[in-house]
């Protein structure tokens, strides 16, 4: 089977020659053990962080290794008396067409209401970060206004929807019409603002007329400091990515002084601080997937060997919701 390791750190850009594809032995499988096939592999802006191997909150992706990445796919062997041939799994094999694993870190999936790739998405990692950032972080309440960057996003269209439910206003910052126009009218926020059209500040001030209560950031510079410019007293601000500054861009922040004017609680988070509150915010979020509470969006590549276009795709923007690559 194939799989997709990284050959070199990036050195500015990602660039395709950071990646190498290699063929690799199908492994015997030891007692306790079971195969997995993957059928699709998530693709992360924090697998940009990974591949630097500057100081972060978590360990560098280890050079000519299988790049990391969240999976699902379906067991197609199994020594392992807890898993059956047939059985849908999330797990973290990685850029790899197939994955060996104990069944420790596995999570088995219900396919029956939800299909496997949402469990990459609204229903995995992105939904996650969603639902603790709104409800453990920001504490949102119904009336406030919630303003989400990147919000056609994997991460940004599930906090928006989890916003509206909260009773909150939601106000997203995306790309381009069509993100757009899809956050509105697809996802029901109250309002979406390109910051592409050009007049950014004016469209954000007409989109919050009462103010910002609290911001979801997910992408920094000038996004980040439009939300400041509207924020409230004592607004907080989730900071969850700075997806504008991964390729090494500095992120200034003009609007510092309200911070200390409006006395704004700002507060970074990784989704992974809190594990205990995974099973309850995923559970959740399950519901309202398998309900059509929560919508989503996919842009699939197809194959393994389409993982680094993609990829690159995904930090400037192209990808239109959350991207996956397609492996069967
Ligand atoms: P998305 O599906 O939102 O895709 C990334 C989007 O970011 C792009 O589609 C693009 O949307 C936007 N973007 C890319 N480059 C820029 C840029 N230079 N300036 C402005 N916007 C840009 O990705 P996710 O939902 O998976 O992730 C969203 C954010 O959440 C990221 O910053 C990510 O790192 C962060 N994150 C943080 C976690 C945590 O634990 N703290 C966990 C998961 C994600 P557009 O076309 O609208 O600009």
């Amino acid at each position: 089977y194939q799989r997709i390791v990284l050959a070199n750190r990036p050195r500015g850009p990602v660039t395709p020659e950071n990646f190498r594809l290699e063929t690799v032995e199908v492994p015997e499988l030891a007692d306790g053990q079971l195969l997995v096939r993957n059928h699709y592999l998530s693709l992360d802006p924090y697998m940009r962080g990974r591949m630097s191997a500057a100081k972060s909150y978590a360990a560098p992706q280890a050079l000519d290794e299988t790049m990391i990445g969240g999976t699902v796919g379906e067991v197609v062997a199994s020594r392992n008396p807890k898993y059956a041939v047939g059985d849908f799994v999330a797990g973290m094999f990685g850029w790899s067409e197939m994955g060996v694993s104990d069944g420790a870190l596995l999570r088995k999936l219900d396919t029956t209401r939800i299909p496997p790739s949402a469990y990459l998405g609204p229903v995995g990692m992105p939904g996650m970060t969603a639902w603790y950032g709104l409800n453990q972080i920001l504490q949102a309440k119904a009336g406030e206004t919630v303003v989400v960057s990147a919000a056609s996003g994997a991460v940004g269209g599930v906090l928006g929807q989890l916003a509206k439910l909260r009773g909150c206003r939601a106000v997203g910052i995306a790309g381009g019409r069509e993100k757009c126009d899809y956050v509105v009218d697809e996802l029901g926020f109250d309002a979406c603002v390109d910051y592409k059209a050009g007049k950014l500040d004016e469209d954000l001030a007409a989109a919050t007329p009462v103010g910002v209560d609290a911001i979801f950031e997910n992408v920094g510079g000038a996004v980040f400091d439009a939300a400041l410019a509207r924020t409230n007293a004592f607004a907080r601000v989730a900071l969850c990515g700075l997806i504008a500054g991964y390729g090494g861009e500095e992120l200034p922040i003009k609007n510092a002084r309200l911070l200390l004017l409006n006395r704004i609680t700002l507060r970074g988070f990784i989704v992974t601080e809190h594990p205990e509150l995974w099973p309850q915010g995923l559970g959740e979020l399950a519901g309202l997937v398998a309900g059509g509470k929560i919508k989503y969006r996919e842009t699939i590549a197809d194959g393994l060997a389409a993982a680094p276009e993609a990829f690159m795709g995904l930090l400037k923007g192209k990808n239109f919701g959350k991207q996956l690559v397609r492996l069967i």
